[in-house]
């Protein structure tokens, strides 16, 4: 089966089109700057260096077909016709209580997605648009939604309950839904075959490290913790957002600064996190780089973002009732052996024991912990387009025996 896996950003596009016999990526690229000047499609046939054309797109249906044209192109296509594209596999970033699982896109699931609006203004909007540039398109085509906050809808309402009001989860929705859901799924059950276990007998701790991040208490192949909440804001320090305060540290600041909430918000997510302490960089490389060479601000953002990981992988071991292995993912979790050594280092008493060699592993899948360490540590390069087009594939194929 040959799946388009798309994942739509306000003025982006970032698509595979995989084959699922034999899970392998025949094109994949990006649309970027849609609606903006300098927009541009690139697109990489087959492992091939990626062709960019400097091209016009106005919105996200015409961007969508200037992927399908380069994917049926006589001379850099990877397909003939647009009918070999068997089924879609859409990105939802917030799929509400509504949806456990991945679903195909009916109107009653549409309906679901643009009630999740309120709660994910970024994110929600622009997939619906790559749903109607697509169903435009492709009106035949089949396609498939997969969440981002499915993979947590299992967390008991323990995890996911804030100490307000009940009201407020009743009336507005107010919880904590986690995401980097399909992110966390791949990789604990990677972790789980590596370890030569079934991912339902073991507990495993996965970090997704990367611009964004998000720690998750995988229970028996089962999120029962995550670090993001109602909105990605919470949880872990990150690139450029705050992570964990005090809430009354927001009324404060307002009043104090007479800002508004939209300002606020500007703050929080955009001029905080370890750019904020930094005041250099939200790129971990050029904070790492600037720690070397004796900055003690870059210094500070890595000790604060490296304790608070260590604190959540603590809690999750509690929550668990103990950890069999841990897993690092993302751009962060995957590249640096130093930020890896970093988190793990006073985890001796919970028996995580890394191995310098192994750890100097970059993006291959490995395990750095040292022979004997009780609980195993790996690097799992994530793959949410390869999730997206497997919950695809196991959708279609659902229907077909439904029909
Ligand atoms: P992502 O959001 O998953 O693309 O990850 C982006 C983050 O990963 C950025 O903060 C990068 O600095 C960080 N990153 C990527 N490669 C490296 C590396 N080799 N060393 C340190 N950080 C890295």
């Amino acid at each position: 089966m040959i799946v388009f896996v798309v994942n739509c950003g306000s003025s982006s596009i970032k698509y595979q089109l995989i084959n699922t016999q034999g899970e392998y990526v025949m094109a994949k690229g990006l649309v970027e700057r849609i609606g903006m000047e300098g927009s541009a499609l690139h697109y990489s046939p087959d492992g091939a260096a990626a062709i960019e054309t400097k091209v016009d797109i106005p919105d996200h249906k015409v961007g969508i077909q200037l992927i399908i044209d380069a994917l049926i192109d006589k001379d850099n296509g990877v397909i003939h016709s647009m009918d070999e594209i068997d089924a879609v596999g859409h990105r939802v970033v917030h799929g509400g209580e509504r949806f456990a699982d991945s679903a195909p896109i009916t109107p009653y699931v549409i309906q679901g997605i643009i009630d999740c609006c309120d709660i994910a203004p970024l994110h929600n909007p622009p997939n619906l648009e790559g749903i109607y540039a697509c169903q435009k398109i492709m009106p035949d085509t089949p396609m498939v939604a997969v969440f981002d906050t499915a993979f947590h809808q299992s967390m008991p309402p323990a995890a996911y309950l804030y100490g307000l009001p009940y009201e407020e989860y009743e009336n507005y929705g107010l919880r904590r839904y986690g995401f980097h859901g399909t992110s966390h799924k791949y990789v604990s059950m990677r972790a789980a075959r590596l370890m030569g276990e079934d991912v339902t007998d073991v507990r495993i701790i996965t970090c997704h490290l990367g611009n964004g991040a998000s720690l998750a208490a995988v229970k028996y192949g089962h999120s029962v913790d995550t670090s993001m909440g109602f909105t990605p804001l919470e949880g872990l320090i990150m690139g450029t957002r705050c992570g964990e305060i005090d809430p009354a540290v927001v009324t404060y600041l307002m009043e104090k600064k007479g800002v508004t909430a939209e300002e606020m918000d500007d703050e929080l997510n955009r001029r905080s996190g370890v750019l904020g302490i930094s005041g250099l960089s939200s790129d971990f490389r050029d904070l790492e780089y600037a720690a070397k060479a004796g900055n003690p601000r870059a210094e500070l953002a890595i000790d604060m973002f490296s304790y608070r990981v260590r604190k959540f992988i603590g809690s999750y071991a509690a929550a668990m009732g103990g950890v069999d292995a841990i897993v690092f993912t993302a751009g962060l979790g995957e590249n640096s052996g130093f930020m890896r050594k970093k988190i793990c280092q006073g985890l001796k008493f919970l028996g995580v024991e890394i191995d310098p060699v192994r750890n100097e592993v970059r993006g291959k899948e490995c395990e750095i912990s040292k022979e004997g360490s009780r609980v195993k540590v790996f690097v799992v390069p994530t793959n949410e387009e390869l999730v997206i087009a497997r919950d695809t594939l196991r959708l279609c194929r659902r229907m077909r025996r439904n029909k």
